[in-house]
């Protein structure tokens, strides 16, 4: 019988690297109790938690358990009230984990959850996906290689990882390679120095479909460059399927060998914009329905006119209202939705750079029935003193103006009065409630939010 106590320790490692972060808000409450009669047993703080916990991450504890003990072992959960969890590290991201729940394809380097039926498509990506479409149906003949180009969180993994999943499905003989242009460098640095360059090469030269993500990241990297062109030579000279991602066109890639962007910008080169808001509205509900959160349509809307830059700050945001309602048991209000997502959204005066140093001196005049004449000037007196404070805090807080010209509009302070000031600010605001309270008034006052 194994060491149970040895056994949980590792299985906590394992688990915290694996688990997505909806659900280590149950497993961070977990912790060894003992063992009895061969059982492990795990404690939680109330039944609430326990009961959670061992809903949402029993299985995967069970499995992992068992797989590090290599024989099957009985584990319990009981209430304590005392209990303390262990520290943990931090969930890798407050972001969405990457299809966490998804069935491993027999082809390993393929997520199963990323497919064309769960790909919303707007007028943002429509030509993006018909075109990995058209690939994923013949692939090494329409469009060969194929680029798919757009900012972070734009889809563009999701679209490659379809491309590979489709063809999987329907030609389960074709090999095909899904691996992102970090993962090829590291292994190609690997293989060097294991002296397996020739079992590097011939992995990738003898493939079907190769689907290499981010490209960019290749920048500089001059021998995995050399190698790629060899292998992408080899490839293409075989009529087999390339595809490619990439955060830019690659006109504006730099650091790449002009030899190997011409091999890029064969084929068919396509982009994908930021989804419109009906796009991302439906988008949300698709993730939600997905993931079985219950989040209201007004909260939804909210969200989407809110979040416009990217798929995956929108995912963040619907995990981590979903994660705060299962854990205050309270379906979500737009208030607290805009409480909780405070550092997802970012007011429109903000992004749109309307609020000026003169209007947040004005509402902080106003705010502590002064004149913007005291903010501006030298009066030693308390109360103008800390309004000068607060106008210079917001001031860096909410425009893009250097410290220095941010001095400059208060008549002509230097950069380390101003510095002193944000910090003081920054200061009292951990442990000043009146402070806390005027800050964000007026600051809810200049951004609308
Ligand atoms: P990128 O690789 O461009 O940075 P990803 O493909 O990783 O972005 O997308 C980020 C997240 O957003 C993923 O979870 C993905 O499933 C989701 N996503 C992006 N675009 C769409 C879309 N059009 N429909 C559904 N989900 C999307
Ligand atoms: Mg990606």
């Amino acid at each position: 019988m194994a060491n149970l106590e040895s056994v949980w320790k590792e299985a906590e490692e394992r688990l915290e690297q694996s688990l997505p972060s909806a659900k280590r808000q149950w497993f961070d409450r977990i912790s060894y109790c003992g063992e009895n009669d061969g059982k492990l047993i795990l404690s939680l703080p109330s039944e609430f938690f326990r009961d959670n916990a061992e809903k949402s991450c029993g299985d995967e504890i069970r499995n992992t358990i068992e797989a590090i003990a290599e024989e099957s072992i009985e584990v319990a959960f009981i209430v304590d009230s005392n209990a303390k969890p262990a520290a943990r590290k931090k969930a890798a991201s407050a972001k969405p984990q990457k299809a966490p729940e998804a069935p491993a394809s027999k082809n390993t380097t393929l997520n199963k959850a990323y497919s064309f039926d769960n790909f919303i498509a707007g007028d943002n990506s429509s030509f993006a996906f018909n075109a990995a479409k058209v690939i994923a149906q013949n692939p090494g003949i329409s469009y060969n290689p194929c680029l798919i180009y757009g900012g972070v969180g734009l889809g563009k993994t999701h679209l490659l990882q379809s491309i590979g999943n489709y063809i999987d499905e329907h030609n389960p003989k074709m090999k095909i390679i899904y691996v992102t242009a970090e993962s090829f460098t590291n292994e190609f640095i690997n293989s060097l120095s294991a002296n397996q360059a020739s079992a590097f090469k011939a992995k990738y030269r003898n493939v079907d479909v190769l689907l290499i993500d981010d490209i960019h990241f290749l920048q500089k990297k001059d021998q995995t460059q050399e190698e790629l062109f060899h292998t992408f030579n080899e490839l293409y000279d075989n009529h087999k399927q390339i595809v490619l991602t990439c955060d830019r066109p690659i006109t504006e890639l730099s650091d790449i060998t002009d030899r190997l962007k011409t091999r890029f910008r064969k084929g068919l080169n396509v982009d994908l914009q930021p989804p419109a808001y009906e796009t991302r509205v439906a988008i949300a509900m698709q993730k939600c329905r997905e993931r079985n959160y219950s989040i209201d349509s007004k909260v939804l809307e909210y969200i989407c006119q809110n979040i416009d830059t990217n798929i995956r700050d929108l995912e963040g945001a619907l995990t981590t209202l979903s994660s705060f309602a299962s854990l205050v048991g309270k379906p979500i209000t737009i208030e607290i939705a805009r409480e909780q997502l405070k550092n997802f959204i970012v007011s429109p005066a903000i992004r749109n750079n309307d609020i000026t140093i003169d209007s947040i001196i004005r509402k902080t005049a106003d705010y502590f029935n002064v004149t913007d004449y005291d903010i501006k000037g030298k009066s030693r007196n308390k109360n103008i003193i800390l309004a000068r404070h607060i106008s210079i805090y917001l001031a860096s807080k909410l425009t893009s103006y250097s410290l220095s010209e941010i001095g400059k509009s208060m008549n002509g302070k230097d950069h380390t009065t101003i510095m002193h000031s944000v910090d003081r600010i920054k200061s009292l605001l951990e442990t000043d409630e009146s402070i806390k309270t005027a800050v964000s008034a007026i600051e809810s006052d200049l951004t609308g939010f």
